[in-house]
């Protein structure tokens, strides 16, 4: 089933930079349809159409593909939330959901994996559960048609390994990307850049880092692994000011929060500039896949896109401030009288 764009991402990546929206859960859930704690994507089979809607946001808005919400849709999830029976719907569900988008223009749709949380190093049998929730998960996205696969969030340099022998033993590219929650390492103890060089060694076609991360703290690691890779890289922060103190959304902290992680991290939001700047010091550092994880709006990506240069469908309503009664270079007397109060 692959190859049913007339380019595939390897083509695309060639080509220029690849712009991905992620963030399905998080926007999901804050619209109502995603319970937070367990993030179980129950939408799929529930609302579809409220998924399908936010599809087709992030393709208005410019992403160059649509990820299937299969993140978190794995046998051992569901069987948390008493839905271990609707697991095929949910995951063929996804993939078509994804599918019937991404056909509207002219995106590519990417099978998702995550990390599973069964993943021990110290435990042998954990391999092979991997194993099979990864095969039986991609088994089906094949099946509705994907067009590469991304696996991602991956804690263990272990397991990201074995999501990628799944997805060459499928015959599709992979793209993996590794959470950097940890200071400089994978959990198992190898240093990101590292990490990212053995996944490519072994054939991923893209590789690096998604979620945990805003910005101001990805962005440094990603120079590390562009130095040490040769194929493309991908970075996908999450949309919140991330700093030396913090540099994950988790360590997020105020006086008035003490834990911003998941549910309160709204006052530590990027606005859509600071994601339109990420987007060219991204590219301009020699990553290929711009993209953006949990916390992003489609406003985010419709500022990156035309940041790249690119208009979109969802640039026709792009901001016209000028226009703006109060902002208009010829405003009128009566509302420029209280332009100050505006400007205090
Ligand atoms: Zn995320």
């Amino acid at each position: 089933m692959n190859g049913r764009s007339p380019a595939g991402i390897t083509a695309r990546l060639a080509s220029g930079t690849v712009l991905g929206a992620e963030g399905y859960v998080f926007e999901l859930e804050r619209r109502g349809y995603i319970k937070a704690g367990p993030y179980v994507p129950e939408v799929v089979l529930d609302f579809p159409d409220a998924v399908r809607q936010l599809h087709r946001e992030f393709l208005r808005a410019g992403s160059d593909v649509i990820v299937a919400l299969t993140y978190y849709a794995h046998r051992e999830k569901l069987r948390h939330v008493g839905r271990e029976d609707d697991l095929e719907a949910m995951n063929r569900c996804a993939v078509r959901i994804a599918r019937e988008v991404a056909q509207e223009g002219d995106a590519l749709v990417a099978g998702n994996v995550c990390n599973t949380w069964a993943y021990d190093p110290d435990d042998p049998s954990a391999p092979g559960t991997v194993r099979d929730t990864y095969a039986e998960q991609l088994g089906w996205a094949v099946e509705e048609g994907i067009d590469f696969v991304i696996s991602e969030t991956n804690d263990y340099l272990g397991e990201a390994l074995i999501a990628l022998e799944v997805i060459q033993g499928l015959g599709l590219p992979a793209m993996v990307t590794l959470a950097a929650t940890q200071p400089d390492q994978t959990r198992d103890g190898y240093p990101y850049a590292e990490a990212c060089r053995i996944l490519a060694a072994e054939g991923a076609q893209v590789v690096g880092l998604n979620c945990d991360r805003g910005p101001q703290t990805m962005l440094p690691l990603m120079a590390g692994i562009r130095e040490k890779v040769d194929c493309a890289v991908a970075a996908q922060p999450v949309p919140y000011r991330t700093d030396a103190a913090a540099p994950t959304m988790q360590a997020l902290r105020s006086e008035t929060i003490q834990r911003a992680f998941p549910l309160a991290l709204e006052p530590f939001g990027c606005t859509r500039f600071e994601m339109a700047q990420f987007a060219l010091q991204a590219r301009d550092l020699g990553v290929d896949y711009v993209g953006i994880c949990c916390g992003a709006g489609p406003h985010h990506v419709r500022a990156m896109a035309e940041a790249l240069g690119r208009e979109v469908p969802a640039s026709k309503y792009s901001p016209s401030l000028d226009l703006h009664p109060m902002f208009r270079a010829d405003v009128s007397a009566k509302d420029a009288m209280f332009l100050s109060t505006w400007n205090a």
